[in-house]
């Protein structure tokens, strides 16, 4: 009996070394193949232009499938001889970038690999690739496209052009399978749990009774091997999108068409604003979609393996702020508050700062942060502005800033201020001489400058949505 359990478990641990193994097999790689030309997420069509012209002729076959309604082009990128085809899309939101980035990095596997792996995908299957459906969404790192219609609401009426080429490959080549592939919103989590939703996946409904026929039932199995793999990567950040039948969307209308459609959304982890990390694990969760079509070993999977994964929740923010006790209306009011921050971008669309908003108050104990406070034991002071002026930010740093952070004062006057991104991250507010000044205050949708003191000592202070440690406040001017 015991033997037999010592023999099962070796069993066991020998079927996880290989799966492992197994997972590794296009992480190890990775490095070599990442393409660097895409360092971060506001890269432009200019920036893939370049490297889909420089794919090689013997093994890609590109051609321009349309252009956006400002007149950039839209390229189909073929590779492969095997007789399923797969057809997957990018971008057509033009700030969801994840996904583009790691077609580029298996463009570099597919043309550089020499494992069997490589040389079974491509003999099995014949790939077909739209980067960048929303170049014009993309260049101006916006949802919509240039006639602000949101291309996958126009699944069906096919107004823009670039939904119309999408259908018209779509019909075309009438693949087995499809990859939608999206961003979410960073305040998805895994389920309503603490656990941001890193990856999401989705089988999209192709009616309104969310049926499941063959094809659909395929897009959920294949969606449970990738899910397997990311769990070893992210534990419990894999998320299930909402299955609810959305009739102008294309993943559903193309899951519909009779091509097993799977939809892929990257979302947020913590440390990793450019997603660069999401992007090796898009391209690591790809190619183990490519493998197992191969090896047809997706067909193992049920219903109840894809159902464990959490649907998705939308419980985080990016500061939480717990217990905090704010004096109002002559009163104490225990307060949660949740902070989000939103990306502010140059007219370039290639550069942002964050700006912090209250996006909710009260009793957020179900909620979570990708960074939390808890300010139980606080006195918490609102922003107190400082009556003296100074000329620049320079003369404000050559002044006693952190005696003067330690008597209260949290905003200062200047007559020429810095670049909104300087201001963006410094410990305290600057306003401009003669502009209107109004003292921020916690309230939905305000930024607010607070101070947390203890036996009235400063300790801590939130600006802009940052909590600076009066200890180390030199770190940041
Ligand atoms: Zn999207």
């Amino acid at each position: 009996m015991i033997q037999q359990r010592i023999l099962s478990i070796s069993f066991f641990l020998l079927i996880h070394l290989l799966t492992m193994a197994q997972a590794n097999l296009f992480d190890e790689t990775y490095v070599q193949y990442r393409e660097k030309a895409l360092e971060n997420r506001r890269f432009k069509h200019a920036d893939i232009k370049k490297l889909i012209e420089a794919l090689p002729s013997n093994l890609y076959e590109v051609k321009i499938a349309g252009k956006s309604i400002q007149g950039r082009e839209i390229y189909q990128i073929k590779i492969g001889t095997g007789a399923i085809k797969v057809l997957l899309w990018s971008q057509m939101h033009g700030n969801e970038p994840t996904a583009t980035m790691a077609l580029f990095d298996l463009f570099n596997y597919l043309k550089n690999d020499r494992s069997s792996t490589r040389n079974q995908i491509l003999e099995s299957m014949t790939l077909y690739f739209i980067p960048m459906l929303n170049p014009d969404g993309a260049d101006a790192f916006q949802r919509r496209n240039a006639l602000d219609i949101d291309i996958n609401r126009d699944a069906i009426r096919l107004q823009s052009p670039e939904s119309k080429i999408l259908k018209e490959i779509r019909d075309e080549l009438d693949p087995e399978w499809g990859f939608n592939l999206h961003d979410q919103n960073r305040y998805t989590s895994a389920g309503k749990t603490e656990d941001m939703a890193s990856i999401s996946f989705l089988a999209p409904a192709f009616n309104e009774e969310k049926e499941w026929n063959k094809g659909r039932t395929k897009a959920m199995q294949l969606i449970c091997t990738m899910n397997e793999t990311l769990q070893k990567y992210i534990p419990g950040k894999v998320g299930r999108y909402s299955d609810e039948f959305e009739p102008r969307a294309f993943g559903d209308n193309i899951q519909k068409w009779g091509t097993n459609t799977i939809l892929i959304e990257t979302g947020s982890i913590l440390d990793d604003e450019e997603k660069q990390y999401l992007r090796k694990l898009n391209y690591i969760s790809l190619l183990t979609a490519f493998k197992s079509i191969h090896e047809e070993n997706y067909k193992g999977y049920e219903l109840s393996d894809y159902e464990k994964i959490p649907f998705n929740g939308g419980v985080l923010h990016d500061l939480l702020i717990r217990n905090a006790t704010v004096h109002l209306y002559d009163q104490d009011i225990l307060y949660d508050i949740g902070i989000r921050q939103d990306e502010i971008q140059d007219n370039a669309a290639k550069d942002f700062y964050l700006r912090a908003y209250v996006a909710d108050l009260g009793d957020l104990h179900n909620y979570f942060g990708y960074e939390e406070f808890d300010a139980t034991g606080y006195q918490i002071r609102f922003e107190k502005l400082y009556d003296k002026k100074f000329v620049n930010l320079d003369a404000l740093k050559k002044s006693d800033i952190k005696g003067l952070l330690s008597k209260g004062y949290t905003t200062f006057l200047i007559q020429s201020l810095p670049e909104a991104e300087i201001m963006a991250r410094l410990p305290f507010r600057l306003i401009k001489i003669n502009s209107t000044y109004k003292p921020s205050s916690v309230k939905i949708g305000q930024n607010p400058v607070l101070s947390f003191w203890q036996q009235n000592q400063l300790k801590t202070i939130l600006v802009n949505g940052y909590l600076f440690e009066v200890t180390d406040l030199d770190k940041n001017w």
